[in-house]
């Protein structure tokens, strides 16, 4: 379930398109009543697991309760039968179904919840009414929202931090392509042209828990590039009938979404962006049964305003998470230094796409510098930050009818920080300069104003998730809901006085008003003293009206004590009606003022990214990067965001280096010796590329770069092992997209490209490939290889320039030093390596003796195809040499050597032959 290949499986049942059998037959088919109907709403959503509301639990019938029971870990029960067989039957209870609810979809499922429409009470009446005998009666039941991954809004089934998008991939008939995502717990909706190359790469960097897309006829270009997408992810994808795409009923159905005549007030929208947006908009609407949550009106993005980066370097410069999936390692790990929920999401897009407009770029800077100039500013901005909820998804609930009061609060005490932060900024100078976009986004409109003081009086300073038990509303708000209130809450003085007044009236001391809930509240005195007020009660004038006699006690009641009593109990419900009632309509004042709240909700997210970036600045030291249009490089010690605090954690220094990407030296061939850090050295200079573009400082002590277009990444296949299929295969299709797509303006990263195939295949391929990104793509390149033959290419190539990482070797050890040296690597030092990492010494000595010979023959093909030949087997190898001893007994040969027997009295030379004997035997 979830997968691209069972969204096509069951792409021709979603429900939409198939005439779904009634009740009646169902009924018909021997059914009871209820089965009839669970079947015909079941019937309706084939493809998502229906929680059927029975009493205090969502029940699961069939095999949806066979995969809940499964996947949720509960009891499978049984529930009659159905043609002889049982019904497999397992529920969760209603009062907490939010956990068992999560489980299942992030299982993959979709939940659709059916509720009872209508009380029992009123089925009863509806039956009779209908002629039928009223003990027949069935409550009404509907599904009242599907629940899908892409269409989450509660904080508990989402993660604070990460945006939760759903996509739909859009054509046209003429073969156009176009993407749309709407993010439902924030209400931004987006839409892009896109092709079949890029729509992969786009995917990836929005990284959406569902992915909408046309079930027939089926886009075959496409279909193996979603099905290797769907491999590294984790999203669901949901095929919907063609009819939804078609983009003359998906441009009716966004008219009547965003109530416009026509959709060219919001921009020029291609047929197949219009295709992508509606089926998403269609969606929305069935699985949201028509409570639609707040949805912005269609932002257009043009690709060409994003740096492009495509799945495969993202997963190779771990941008948002780590090889293995997790956040932690991760670049946004490492940059997020944001303080509210909707800032960490935004920080999070920005990572995904960062920019290409300089002007946006050096807007951002400017706030940064802004930031780090004003520490004052900047540290009350960052407590009102800390202090600011997520409004941006308490408006998204409130609007979709899921919202409770704690909602209002939120949005009541985020538009209390928003002031603070505006009055913060309007009185820095720097601040109101740098910031000046989004005070005009602050700045309240009367509306909004009139929004906050009600909300401040309306209501508690803390309030519960659920409206339906009230006790939200503050005293004073309401004079009605205070009386209610007060009748509710201090039943208990009005009952004590009355009872003052019936003692006094009766001269009875120990009569007393007690409750139950058979005769609600009565007076009762005790069975001896209540001869007077029995006589009493027979006059007709009395106020006392016997009740009951017990064996001991007497019971009374008066009109007044019926009266206050029906007060009492009515108050309570009043009270909770009238609180809905307000709760309603401060829902519809957030409904209304929704698309303001959110540009307040929105600008105060982009604050928080300019001061996370700020205390980054501050924190990591970073500088602040020039970006020009020129197609330069050059970073003065710049260092690896990621690395540098993992070894920062550990009490070491990072070593900076520079890199210069200019004329005459556009493409770098790094060599060195594995664990010198090439891969850092080639990674860090692509992940400062993309901080700058994003807006971010740098860590570096300067950076002059050019604007990047796209950054390429690719790990040979050798070396990517943590991907667990590096299979040439990958990196060949990986190299060919890079060379197919870089340009002059693009960044190219490649880091040990050619290993995975045999020697010479892998080196002839890697010279190609520089060739042609020198040659043909121009791009700006950092080239990581251990094929020291490709270091000659330097003569031939003129903007290709040598360097390696430097080592020293030290008693016969290496040691790696981590700076990047101008020239190619003297040497290979593999063999060293393999000694640090434990190889066992006869191994060594052995490669050693392989090296010697195949340095003396040449590297040529004849030279290690008759190296074999020439070369004894490892154990003959083995055998005619003296053993392990010519290893270790270089060290008696060397010191017999040093040796001055004339000066050596007998004693130290007996001493010494010990020595000797000892260290021989142990060796
Ligand atoms: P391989 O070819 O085996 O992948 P490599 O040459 O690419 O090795 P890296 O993986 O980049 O080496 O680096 C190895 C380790 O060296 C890193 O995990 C890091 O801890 C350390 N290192 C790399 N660069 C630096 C640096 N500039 N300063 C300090 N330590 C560094």
């Amino acid at each position: 379930m979830g997968s691209y290949k069972a969204a096509k499986a069951t792409a021709s049942q979603t429900g939409m398109d198939i005439s779904v059998l009634s009740v009646e037959n169902y009924l018909a088919d021997g059914h009871t009543p209820m089965m009839a109907q669970y079947h015909s709403l079941k019937a309706a959503h084939p493809d998502c697991l229906l929680f059927y509301r029975m009493g205090d639990f969502y029940e699961m019938f069939y095999e949806d309760a066979e995969i809940a029971a499964r996947t949720l870990d509960i009891t499978l029960t049984k529930r009659g039968k159905s043609n002889g067989d049982d019904i497999a039957m397992c529920g969760v209870p209603y009062h907490s179904y939010g956990p068992y609810l999560a489980k299942l979809i992030r299982a993959g499922y979709k939940v659709a919840i059916c509720e009872q429409t209508e009380t029992p009470e009123e089925a009863k009446i509806r039956t009779k009414a209908e002629g039928k005998p009223a003990s027949k009666s069935l409550v009404n039941r509907d599904v009242v929202r599907i629940v899908t991954q892409g269409t989450l809004t509660e904080d508990e089934l989402l993660d604070a931090k990460s945006n939760n998008y759903l996509a739909a991939i859009g054509r046209s008939r003429d073969g156009a392509m176009a993407l749309a995502w709407v993010e439902l717990s924030t209400g931004a909706f987006s839409v892009q042209c896109t092709d079949n190359k890029s729509v992969i790469s786009a995917l990836s960097a929005l990284n959406p828990s569902e992915i909408l897309m046309q079930s027939e006829p089926a886009a075959p270009q496409n279909q193996n590039a979603l099905q290797g997408f769907q491999d590294h992810n984790s999203a669901l994808f949901t095929a919907l009938p063609p009819s939804l795409f078609d983009s003359e009923n998906a441009l009716q159905f966004l008219k009547n979404t965003f109530q416009l005549g026509t959709l060219e007030a919001l921009g020029e929208f291609s047929k197949a962006e219009i295709s992508a947006a509606g089926a998403l908009a269609h969606y929305i609407h069935r699985t949201q049964k028509g409570k639609i949550p707040y949805l912005e009106r269609p932002k257009q993005v043009i690709s060409t305003a994003i740096m492009q980066i495509d799945a495969a370097t993202r997963r190779s410069l771990e941008l948002t998470q780590t090889m293995i999936g997790e956040r932690k390692g991760s670049l946004l790990d490492a940059i997020d230094r944001t303080l509210t929920n909707a800032g960490g999401r935004l920080l999070q897009n920005h990572l995904a796409s960062p920019a290409t407009n300089l002007t946006v770029i050096q807007a951002r800077f400017e706030r940064i510098a802004a930031l780090l100039d004003e520490p004052d500013l900047h540290r009350d901005l960052a407590n009102h930050l800390k202090a600011t909820p997520d409004v941006e998804r308490a408006i998204a609930r409130l609007t979709a009818g899921r919202g409770g009061p704690r909602d209002l609060v939120m949005i009541r005490d985020g538009l209390v920080q928003s002031e603070l932060i505006r009055a913060a900024l309007q009185s820095n100078l720097r601040g109101k300069e740098a910031f000046h976009n989004e005070l005009g986004a602050l700045t309240q409109k009367p509306e909004i104003a009139a929004l906050q003081d009600t909300l401040k009086i309306a209501l508690h300073d803390t309030a519960p998730m659920l409206a339906r038990d009230g006790g939200f509303i503050a005293r004073g708000f309401n004079a009605q809901l205070d009386n209610f209130k007060m009748l509710r809450d201090e039943s208990r003085r009005l009952i004590a006085g009355l009872q003052a007044k019936y003692q006094a009236d009766t001269c009875l001391d120990k009569l007393k008003i007690s409750f139950n809930n058979v005769l609600g509240y009565f007076i009762e005195v005790s069975a001896k003293n209540a001869n007077g007020l029995m006589a009493q009660s027979k006059d007709a004038a009395s106020p006392y009206i016997h009740r009951q006699t017990m064996a001991n006690v007497v019971r009374f009641t008066t009109g007044e004590l019926a009266e206050l009593e029906r007060d009492i109990t009515q108050a309570a419900d009043k009270s909770l009606a009238l609180e809905l009632e307000i709760f309603e309509n401060l829902r519809a004042l957030i409904t209304e003022n929704a698309e303001h709240l959110g540009q307040i909700a929105r600008s105060i997210a982009h604050i928080d990214v300019c001061s996370s970036h700020a205390t980054l600045a501050r924190d990591e030291d970073y500088s602040r990067p020039t970006l020009d249009n020129s197609i330069g490089f050059s970073i003065q010690g710049g260092r690896h965001p990621v690395v540098e605090q993992s070894l920062k954690r550990a009490a070491l220094d990072f070593v900076p280096n520079n890199t210069d990407l200019g004329e005459g030296q556009r493409l770098w061939l790094l060599t060195g010796p594995n664990m010198a850090g090439k891969s850092t050295f080639l990674r860090q200079n692509a992940l400062i590329a993309i901080l700058a573009q994003i807006g971010s400082y740098v860590p570096a002590a300067s950076a002059r770069i050019g604007l990047i277009d796209k950054v390429f990444s690719r790990v040979g296949a050798s070396d990517d092992l943590a991907r667990g299929q590096s299979t040439f295969m990958v990196e060949m299709v990986e190299t060919a997209a890079i060379l197919n797509q870089a340009t002059e303006r693009s960044l190219v990263i490649l880091d040990e490209i050619g290993r995975g195939t045999a020697t010479f295949d892998g080196l002839s391929i890697a010279w190609a490939c520089v060739e042609y990104l020198h040659e043909a793509s121009k791009s700006r390149c950092l080239f990581a290889t251990h094929y020291h033959e490709l270091t000659s290419l330097a003569s031939k190539l003129g903007n290709l320039s040598c360097h390696s990482m430097d080592v020293k070797e030290w008693k016969g050890d290496i040691v790696f030093l981590h700076s990047v040296k101008s020239g190619a690597a003297d040497r290979s030092y593999g063999i060293h390596v393999a000694k640090l990492a434990g190889i066992p010494a006869p191994v060594l000595q052995r490669a050693q003796q392989v090296l010697a010979q195949l340095e003396q023959g040449g590297n040529s093909g004849k030279a290690s195809r008759s190296l074999a030949d020439d070369m004894p087997l490892f154990s003959a190898a083995m055998a005619s040499t003296p053993s392990l001893s010519e290893a270790a007994n270089a060290e008696i040969i060397e010191r017999l050597e040093q040796l001055d027997p004339d000066s050596l009295t007998p004693r130290d030379a007996l001493d010494l032959l010990y020595a000797l004997k000892k260290s021989l035997k142990s060796s």
